[in-house]
């Protein structure tokens, strides 16, 4: 068997994996292959990172995380996983606006695919972007940095321009958080009054298996000293005085601290504590990013199908980002619920339920996350970018020889 992705449920085609140490052999590496793509810390479900020929992982490039408290940046290997940018963040005294579940990920991975966490004013990880450095195919480094032309088109790049070797992002001052959970939130609450709930933390995640009389679990992540406190009743759910996991039956020590403790923002934005490393997934994650104004309509649509994604579910998170001007963003120009699920890690049996999924969310303008598991079988996902056009022009402008156009790029541009 070759080589996988993190969840185990991708096998890589790609003849060959290089691990360049320096950006010299990153280049060398680069301009010698027919076909090349980055391949980041492997978290994605699909073949969005995959290649033919080379893949080169960006694990062993320089981190060169560099601070300037001036301009109140960071910048920042691609290859760099969020948890260890987090810790030499706070070590410092700065903060990012928020991050993943996960902090696992790599940043020029997560960026490339509109990787998000939660929160109404919280744009996605790649609206945090302000520079990016860009090896192209040809072996030339490009620069970029906000408001230049393109820039907009560059950072959710799906991987198709070249190797981001460095990321710079805004950051702001540290600040504590602190989570706290409520069980039981009732469906009536969530369908009647969703943008109030929503609204009510920093961050606010609601997980659910959508068959329960009343929604499982209420997760909200509060600044300390911020905003006012949710009392100990949210919307008729009851604030839990034990910690607990998304999912019941797994370990809560994976779980970054609950029950109301403040902390840095490096150890409660994220669900999962970056100490713990899982060996493999055992799971497959889809998520669709549902145009706000549609929430509510979305919500129930997945609800009337309960029954027949119950079997492969093992939980479903849902989540809100605010409206972006990235062109390939999942919430390009608008304000997005989203509609996660984490499955059962049968692709078989999942894939049998996406059609149904995907009927009832991609005609509400639901974009499919980049780097999950979507089909997309009636060819709906190019429509719902109006700047995919443009989009594909950069790509021909930065990549005139499609060296970066992998199977993945070709169904979407063509
Ligand atoms: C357990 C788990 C939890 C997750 N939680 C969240 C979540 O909370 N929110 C969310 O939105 N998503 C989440 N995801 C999805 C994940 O964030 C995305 O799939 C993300 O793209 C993974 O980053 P990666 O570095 O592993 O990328 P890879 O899977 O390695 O690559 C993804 C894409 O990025 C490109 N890429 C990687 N590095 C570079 C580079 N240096 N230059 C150019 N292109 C590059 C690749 O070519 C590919 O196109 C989760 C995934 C897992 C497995």
């Amino acid at each position: 068997m070759g080589e996988l992705n993190w969840a185990g449920n991708y096998e890589y085609r790609a003849q060959r994996i290089a691990r360049p140490g320096t950006i010299d052999e990153l280049r060398d590496l680069v301009t010698s292959a027919r076909s090349v793509r980055a391949l980041g810390s492997r978290h994605s479900f699909n073949d969005l990172a995959d290649d033919d020929e080379l893949l080169v992982s960006t694990a062993g490039l320089p981190a060169g995380i560099r601070i300037d408290e001036e301009a109140r940046t960071v910048a920042v290997g691609g290859g760099v996983r969020y948890g260890d940018l987090a810790r030499e963040l706070q070590e410092a005294g700065w903060a990012l606006h928020n991050l993943a579940s996960l902090p696992h990920i790599s940043v020029a991975g997560a960026i490339a695919t509109a990787t998000h966490g939660s929160g109404d004013r919280n744009g996605n990880l790649a609206t945090a972007v302000a520079g990016l450095r860009i090896l192209t195919a040809s072996g030339e480094t490009v620069e970029l940095r906000r408001g230049d032309e393109g820039f907009d088109g560059a950072v959710v790049s799906l991987g198709a321009l070249g190797v981001v070797t460095e990321v710079t992002l805004d950051i702001r001052p540290t600040f504590d958080a602190r989570q706290r959970l409520f069980g039981g939130v009732p469906w009536e609450a969530v369908t009647g009054r969703f943008d109030e709930i929503t609204s009510a933390a920093y961050s606010v995640s609601l997980f659910t298996t959508w068959d329960e009389p009343a929604l499982d679990l209420a997760w909200i992540k509060e600044l300390d000293g911020v905003e006012a406190t949710v009392g100990d009743d949210f919307f008729g759910a009851p604030a839990l005085t034990e910690a607990r996991h998304m999912i019941p039956a797994m370990d809560v020590r994976n779980t970054t601290q609950q029950l109301g403790v403040p902390g840095p923002w490096s150890e409660r934005l994220a669900h999962f504590r970056f100490e713990f490393t899982p060996s493999n997934g055992a799971e497959i994650q889809s998520e669709y990013l549902v145009p706000r104004p549609r929430a509510v309509e979305a919500i129930e649509a997945v609800r009337a199908l309960g029954p027949l994604i119950a079997p492969v579910l093992q939980v479903s998170e849902i989540r809100t980002a605010a409206a972006d001007a990235l062109w390939m963003s999942s919430a390009y120009e608008t304000d997005v619920v989203g509609l996660h699920f984490t499955w059962l890690r049968d692709q078989e049996g999942v894939e049998a339920v996406l059609p149904a999924l995907e009927q009832a969310l991609l005609p509400l303008g639901a974009r499919p996350h980049w780097g999950k598991l979507y089909l997309d079988r009636d060819g709906v996902v190019p429509t719902l970018y109006p700047r995919l056009g443009d989009f594909r022009a950069l790509t021909e402008r930065f990549d005139p020889e499609r060296r970066f156009r992998n199977a993945f790029l070709t169904r979407l541009l063509g």
